[in-house]
């Protein structure tokens, strides 16, 4: 008998998402005809801003022709969009890194999960408490965990983040040796400010650790100060990977593109970035260059002012969503730097129970916190992704009905 992976064989059953697809699913089959407003997955839906779209039909142009068709591009990523990446950062964060740190990918999410494999599995990974799911799923199926016992893993260091600490907890006192991070949070929308993001920096210096960053929402930021990217912050050019992406600022979750920092040196050691080039290399044959194209668009000044516009529409969702939750005495978290409002479930109610209630008489769909980690429980994420009358249907159902 051919032996499964045991390290995947350790996954918790279910992942978030399907779970949350399932349950929509069933209370429509017991309620016919009756529409669910999605709140629920961080799903765009607005159409590719122009100046992207133009560029990709041109690039489809070309291929379409035998002059100007290519095929396999770089693994690491087309040379002129890995400059437009290298700008971006000079421009805007003031950020210098030289063209070979960028790699292209196909999305933000394969390279959280993929990057573990560079490292060894004795090495001890750090997550935020709520976190996006990859990063926990990752480590489990990479073989850095235990079991999974009292609604958390053996072998992963958890930085609990709740409305104490900002959610935006503190660095471990427990050694690790990865520490995910991601700001604007997904679930929490939470930010980081500069000094807390230079404690993490400390703290990974201080126990030789990597940081990994995930900075896949940074277009949301609009609260002065705030680092858009952890190269801002002093020192973490030594320590820190960052994962980024053009899936919620141009739309592309579909189309899908991303890229991940690497530093030519981590440590004054080149054995990571050597690793992932080699991993890239090895594992994957380059983003699409139609996706490409439309990554280099959005990177110029025309690209970046509809980005910012469309980034702006969903900011606006999210503000309806935070007014009107707040208008009926809910407490709410985010949805100002971010697109997502972090609520806190009414009267004591479990994650999942307040859900169900949301469906059952506002037939709105949200993701329940409890999905993101133990210290989730007890809340559930809004996402503004949506058309504006879709959410304010949504609002005003729940302002009617709950
Ligand atoms: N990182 C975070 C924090 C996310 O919330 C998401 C998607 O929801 C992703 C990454 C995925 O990005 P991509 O579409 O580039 O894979």
């Amino acid at each position: 008998m051919v032996k499964a992976n045991e390290a995947f064989m350790h996954l918790k059953a279910g992942y978030l998402f399907p779970e949350v697809a399932r349950r929509i699913e069933a209370w429509q089959q017991r309620h016919p005809g009756e529409e669910v407003l999605r709140l629920s997955i961080g799903n765009t839906t607005e159409a590719l801003p122009p100046s992207i779209a133009k560029a990709m039909h041109e690039k489809i142009n070309l291929l379409s022709s035998r002059e100007t068709y290519t095929g396999y591009g770089d693994e690491q990523g087309d040379k002129e969009l890995r400059r437009a990446l290298r700008l971006h950062y000079e421009k805007e964060y003031n950020v210098a890194l030289p063209d070979n740190a960028f790699f292209v990918s196909d999305g933000a999410k394969s390279d959280a999960a993929n990057i573990q494999s560079i490292f060894s599995p004795s090495c001890i990974p750090a997550v935020q408490d709520p976190s996006y799911p990859v990063y926990v799923d990752s480590s489990v199926a990479g073989g850095h965990t235990g079991e999974y016992k009292d609604g958390g893993y053996q072998g992963i260091v958890y930085m609990p983040c709740d409305a104490s600490n900002g959610f935006a907890s503190l660095p471990p006192d427990a050694h690790a040796d990865l520490i995910y991070l991601c700001f604007p949070n997904n679930p929490t929308g939470a930010v980081a400010t500069r000094e807390q993001l230079k404690a993490f920096v400390d703290y990974a210096h201080r126990e030789k650790a990597i940081i990994i960053f995930d900075s896949a929402y940074s277009d949301y930021i609009q609260t002065e100060g705030i680092p858009h990217s952890i190269y801002e912050i002093e020192g973490a050019g030594d320590c820190a990977i960052e994962i980024g992406s053009f899936s919620k600022n141009a739309g592309f979750t579909g189309v899908r593109l991303g890229w991940t920092v690497v530093p030519e040196k981590l440590y004054g050691d080149d054995t990571f970035h050597r690793l992932w080039n080699r991993r890239q290399c090895t594992f994957f044959n380059g983003a699409s260059n139609i996706a490409q194209s439309g990554g280099i668009a959005a990177l110029s000044d025309e690209g970046r002012k509809e980005c910012l516009e469309l980034v702006g529409y969903y900011k606006k969702n999210a503000e309806i969503i935070r007014k009107g939750l707040a208008s009926i005495g809910l407490e709410c978290y985010g949805g100002i730097d971010s697109p997502y409002i972090w609520t806190r479930c009414p009267d004591n109610m479990s994650s999942w129970d307040f859900f169900d209630l949301l469906l059952d008489k506002a037939h709105t769909a949200v993701t329940p916190g409890s999905g993101f980690g133990k210290m989730g429980e007890g809340f559930v994420r809004f996402s503004a992704y949506g058309h504006r009358e879709n959410i304010e249907e949504a609002m005003n159902s729940i302002k009617e009905n709950l």
